[in-house]
């Protein structure tokens, strides 16, 4: 029997409850994972303020999930306890035709931590075999949580959708972010020129720090100063309207731009000549797969990719956490530590 200190949703708009929670025993197919550290993501500010309507009301909130397994299901084999684990931020259906192809991030019938099932903001959480990824050694306790969310994601819209090149420029806007300052890192761990966008004067050390070679700032036209740069081969774009139009002005013919955030959910325009005449290419990039996690963590073992983390908080902290967090007082991820 475990318990701990947990934080519940209730009611959109309300506070985080904490409260002391006994998980129940886990699923045949699923395993009892111990956190040292849960992440904590803008999307649960989204979710607490009601941007997901089919959240499923009291939940324990959190979507970013690992640790140690230490208690198995009757039928689970591919994990044992004492096992390093990292989570999708989701469980896939195992059976769609996205599932059968490697490509379960579009798994339309996906049920997402923190949303459909209780979440990460709790000592213990019970989680599908079917989203874990066993933890290679040499990946740091702090990096386990945020794989799948900030290094897994990044590796899917970079190498996979955005398919990186040595010597590629990679915009990055919004760098300065708990996203962007994992995307520095992984552009440069393959061969890439980080160039990053952000509006924040004082996280510019720390973001040469990283590995950024350029700095540009969205109230510029940035643009003007991507092109002398050469271009952009690859924008990734984290922020939406602000910085779209510009953004899209940065790639160089051929170039492609890989969408991964929207800060702002105003529609934005399309120059369609434009990205007609250069050839650019438009994507969207959801989320990470089982291979992209694997990767991701590989790359946390080398020590090519280190989790940039700007706060530890207790769960009773979360409150007073989302109000920095939505003032940009923080520079990296925020986690819970257990
Ligand atoms: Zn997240
Ligand atoms: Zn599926």
């Amino acid at each position: 029997m475990y318990r701990s200190e947990s934080g519940f949703l209730n009611k959109i708009n309300g506070d985080i409850v904490i409260k002391n929670y006994e998980i129940p025993e886990p699923a045949d197919d699923e395993v009892t994972v111990e956190q040292k550290y849960s992440g904590v993501c803008f999307r649960d500010i989204l979710t607490k303020q009601g941007f997901f309507p089919r959240v499923a009301l009291p939940i324990i909130p959190g979507h970013e999930i690992g640790g140690t397994v230490i208690k198995k299901g009757k039928n689970v084999t591919s994990v044992n306890t004492g096992d390093r684990v990292s989570s999708l931020i989701y469980v896939p259906c195992g059976k769609c035709e996205f599932c059968s192809t490697g490509q379960e991030n579009l798994c339309p019938n996906k049920k997402s931590f923190g949303e459909a099932l209780n979440g990460g903001y709790s000592k213990y959480v019970n989680v599908s075999t079917d989203s874990l990824v066993r933890v290679p050694a040499g990946v740091p306790e702090e990096a386990i949580p945020i794989a799948a969310c900030v290094t897994a994601m990044l590796v899917h819209a970079i190498v996979k959708m955005g398919k990186i090149k040595k010597g590629d420029n990679v915009l990055i806007t919004g760098a300065g972010g708990g996203v962007g300052v994992h995307a520095i890192q992984i552009v440069k761990a393959f061969g890439g020129h980080p160039i990053a966008e952000t509006s924040s004067q004082w996280k510019e050390d720390e973001l040469y720090k990283l590995g950024a070679e350029h700095i540009v700032h969205a109230n510029d036209d940035f643009n003007t100063d991507v092109k002398k740069l050469g271009g952009a081969d690859i924008v990734l774009e984290d922020v939406g309207i602000l910085t779209f139009n510009k953004s899209l002005r940065s790639l160089k013919t051929g170039g492609r731009m890989i969408v991964i955030g929207n800060l702002n959910p105003e529609p934005v325009s399309l120059p369609l000549g434009l990205i007609i005449l250069k050839g650019n290419t438009i994507k969207g990039s959801i989320t990470s797969t089982k291979e992209d996690l694997k990767m991701a963590l590989d790359l946390n073992a080398s020590g090519n990719v280190k989790p940039v983390i700007g706060k530890k908080i207790g769960i009773n902290e979360i409150n007073r956490t989302y109000d920095d967090m939505l003032a940009r007082k923080i520079f990296g991820r925020v986690l819970i530590e257990y």
